[in-house]
């Protein structure tokens, strides 16, 4: 049996996509051998990167002069490539530290050049996203950064900063494609797949192209935007399957209406859960309601016993996955685009009845 899976990732995925992927498993179209088993060289293995691609495009509305990039070594690798390539004329970059993983980001690109810390929410436990303003970014710097959505504490950048006009780069791994986001916005886009897009394995880097010049020769290859951009993401092996379930992902989500069509399901279930949460004389919300994020919705009782008890009743009847992130504990539902509607139901309605027997 199936259950309702709330990991914050690897999280849940489309079932369609699971089905196709499985009808395809032995004999990928006639080609008597799975994906797995495919030259990248191939003809079938060039099709399918290149309509994954071509559906990326389409579904975020690329523009041509963005190259994009399926890189390994997940988000994390990105908060040292950033730097790496980017960072090479003032060896100075502006952070934003709303998370863990900025915090992480930031940690990695020091080891690159100065890092300033414009503006922090870790006074509050990360709980909301600091005001920001054009004339913190003032000053020899060579990119802004932000991480759009914070996974483990359900906040998310609701408008982007201006950042005096430094390349944006930001960390989209658990918001991508969940809303309408508009690409020209920024410098640089990372994400790893494991939440919106696919399964772990495979990171998407969308970068406008006159950023790939700052990488410089020096940079092992395998770390060079510019490298990777040539090669078509193709320098070495890239991580096949995991590329081929993005696209299966990518033409359900074209099917499905696109991006617009997700973040109206997106904010509808992201709303019935904060209204229960909000409505509820048990639960409690963690992040600052203008702050909150779509994705990633994150919640306590304020007792441990409580929240461990209400884990295992929500797990007996098939909700699964809500621990909160181990730094931080509580609950944490994560509703990715793969959540149906119907998953929100079911566990507002195992909160409702926890609540009730409570
Ligand atoms: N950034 C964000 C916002 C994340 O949520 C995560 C993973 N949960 C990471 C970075 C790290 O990603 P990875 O495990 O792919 O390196």
């Amino acid at each position: 049996m199936r259950v309702y899976n709330f990991s914050a990732g690897p999280a849940c995925l489309p079932e369609a996509v699971l089905k196709e992927a499985q009808k395809d498993l032995l004999d990928y179209k006639d080609s008597g051998m799975s994906v797995m088993e495919m030259s990248h060289r191939s003809p079938e293995f060039e099709a399918i990167i290149a309509k994954t691609e071509k559906d990326l495009r389409t579904l975020m509305d690329i523009p041509d002069d963005y190259s994009v990039l399926f890189l390994q070594g997940g988000a994390s690798l990105q908060f040292s490539m950033a730097p790496m390539n980017l960072m090479n004329k003032y060896k100075r970059a502006f952070y934003v530290l709303t998370g863990a993983f900025a915090k992480n980001a930031i940690a990695e690109a020091k080891k690159e050049g100065e890092v300033v810390v414009v503006a922090s929410s870790e006074d509050k436990t990360f709980t909301y996203i600091p005001e920001l303003n054009a004339g913190m970014f003032e000053g020899d710097a060579d990119y802004a950064h932000i991480t759009q959505n914070n996974t483990i504490f359900g906040t998310r950048f609701t408008k982007l900063p201006d950042t005096s006009g430094l390349p944006l780069v930001a960390d989209l791994s658990s918001m991508i494609l969940s809303e309408t986001v508009n690409v020209r916005d920024y410098g640089l886009i990372y994400a790893g797949a494991q939440k919106n897009i696919g399964p772990s394995g495979v990171t998407v880097v969308i970068i406008r192209n006159d950023l790939l010049e700052r990488s410089s020769d020096k940079l092992s290859k395998m770390l060079s935007y510019k490298v990777q951009a040539e090669n078509g993401s193709m320098y070495n092996t890239p991580p096949t399957f995991a590329v081929y379930i993005a696209g299966l992902v990518f033409a359900d989500l074209l099917a499905k209406g696109g991006v617009k069509a997700m973040q109206r399901i997106n904010e509808k279930k992201a709303a019935m859960l904060y209204d229960q949460i909000d409505g509820s004389s048990l639960f409690k919300g963690t992040a600052v309601k203008k702050d909150r994020s779509l994705m990633n919705v994150t919640f306590i009782t304020g007792s441990e016993e409580t929240d461990k008890a209400f884990i295992a009743a929500a797990k007996q009847q098939g909700v699964v996955g809500i621990k909160g992130h181990r730094s931080v504990g509580g609950m944490r539902a994560s509703i990715y685009n793969a959540m149906p509607l119907e998953g929100v139901q079911k566990l507002i309605d195992v909160m409702k009845e926890f609540e009730r027997k409570a």
